[in-house]
């Protein structure tokens, strides 16, 4: 027998070679190896159960699982063949439109995610503000876009992509959110939109909506500008309406044009799945909607991909009729109880202060060092991977408050209180290693930048 027939023979011939990476494979392998050889790989990844960094779905229940996998060969673009697939989008959309409260008639999309929503949302504010122009006969070059620092690196993506002037609040010591104070000697007749953000990355609080909407009316009213609010609600718009139902920030504010939201953050979905939701239908400018017939129907799309699977689609469904409005809320009053829980054993345990757990925030704890030591978040993010594999990221804040360093974990719904008081517990060890030995290394303190907002 040959070595090769034993391999066949005996499964797993990665055990001695390297996997293949460089040079397109001239051969192939068996069904069974190559399953094995991508296990044995992500084996080594961190485990998602202790990824407290990510804002996106780590589980969901077996019954949804099923309709994922059993879903997967279905090209969600393909509208003619899979008209029902398509119609379970446009009931995604309006039950959306309800849970945002849109005043009526209104349009929007399925998305890749938020990024994508995000991309077409501002395009849309860009050739609406264009229409307005040239149909005042006034010129249409230099475009602006107000936002803080506060929001997602998407929206400098934006502003570079499609050439819009960004005008960005700085933040401060303590202020991590913006207000109507920030936005009005920004705004100008070349403004296209206000961003404004419902739970930010970096700390998970909202902005000043309710301010910025006033100023907004009272621009339109006495400049007769008409400048639309975009609120980015990747993760808050499917943690406000269950948690706080009474507080203003959608739809329910005139200026409030149109709202994005990420389905695989806390609308409980796996990657990848975003909404982009218009409050009325004039909203969406109509230049930017294609029609086509090439796949056995006219159809309109207003998207920036076209073939995508439709499994996330129907899992956004069964998420929405599995769970309600009462689901949705008992899952966030979870995550938001157990949230409490480890900013208490935190602030108990003497060394971290938690930061603004007392305003409306997403359900996370976001914290710092208090006193004198000689090792920072980074340190402490460093020393509790390594000693217990929990992933929970320090970063700093944007400017102007980049001399903030915190630390952020997001209680999601499958971290049980039993793993709360462990990560209490692991958080103080790393602490009592550290006091120890001292700080890590500088090298991991550079790699912990503020993008690990996602
Ligand atoms: C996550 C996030 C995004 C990007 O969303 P994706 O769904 O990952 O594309 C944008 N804005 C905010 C506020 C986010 O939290």
């Amino acid at each position: 027998m040959t070595e090769r027939d034993d391999a066949a023979l005996f499964g797993n011939r990665f055990l001695t070679t390297p996997a293949p990476s460089e040079r397109f494979p001239e051969e192939g392998m068996g069904a069974t190896d190559a399953m094995r050889l991508l296990d044995v790989d992500l084996a080594m990844e961190g485990d998602p159960q202790r990824n407290l960094a990510t804002f996106v779905t780590t589980w969901m229940e077996p019954e949804a699982q099923r309709i994922i996998a059993e879903n997967l060969h279905r090209n969600f673009i393909d509208h003619a063949e899979y008209p029902i697939s398509a119609e379970i989008e446009r009931r995604c959309v309006r039950m959306l439109a309800d849970l945002f409260n849109a005043p009526g008639r209104t349009t929007g999309c399925r998305t890749q995610g938020s990024s994508e929503a995000i991309m077409l949302g501002g395009l849309s504010l860009k050739w609406k503000w264009r229409e307005r122009r040239k149909a005042a006969g006034l010129s249409t070059d230099r475009p602006n876009l107000v936002f803080g620092g506060d929001v997602h690196v998407v929206w400098e993506k934006f502003c570079r992509y499609f050439d819009v002037e960004p005008r960005i609040v700085p933040l401060a010591e303590g202020k991590y959110t913006i207000g109507p104070e920030d936005v009005a000697p920004r705004l100008d007749e070349r403004t296209i939109g206000v961003v404004a953000v419902l739970g930010t990355t970096f700390t998970g609080h909202k902005d000043d909506v309710v301010g910025i909407d006033e100023l907004l009316r009272d621009v339109r009213e006495k400049r007769d500008l008409d400048i639309p609010i975009h609120v980015d609600g990747a993760s808050g718009a499917f943690v406000w309406p269950f948690l706080y139902p009474d507080s203003k920030w959608d739809f329910r504010l005139e200026q409030v044009r149109s709202i994005n939201v990420s389905g695989h953050k806390y609308g409980l979905v796996y990657p990848g799945i975003g909404w982009l939701v218009f409050r009325e239908e004039s909203d969406l400018s109509m230049d930017l909607v294609f029609y086509e017939n090439y796949l056995g129907k006219t159809d309109a799309t207003f998207t920036l991909n076209f073939s995508t699977g439709a499994s996330m689609v129907l899992a956004q469904y069964y998420n929405f009729v599995r769970l309600g409005r009462q689901g949705y809320t008992y899952v966030m009053r979870m995550m938001q109880e157990n949230a409490r829980v480890l900013a208490g054993n935190l602030r108990d345990g003497g060394r971290f202060e938690v930061i603004g757990d007392d305003a409306e925030q997403l359900p996370l704890v976001a914290f710092r060092l208090t006193g004198e030591q000689d090792y920072d978040e980074s340190d402490v993010a460093w020393q509790l991977s390594a000693e217990r594999g929990w992933m929970v990221p320090a970063y700093t804040l944007p400017p102007d408050a980049q001399a903030v360093k915190i630390m952020r974990a997001l209680v999601k719904e499958t971290l049980s209180r039993e793993q709360i008081d462990r990560l209490s517990e692991d958080i103080a060890d790393a602490c009592r290693t550290l006091d120890a030995k001292g700080a890590t290394h500088a090298v991991e303190r550079a790699q912990v930048k503020h993008g690990t907002g996602y």
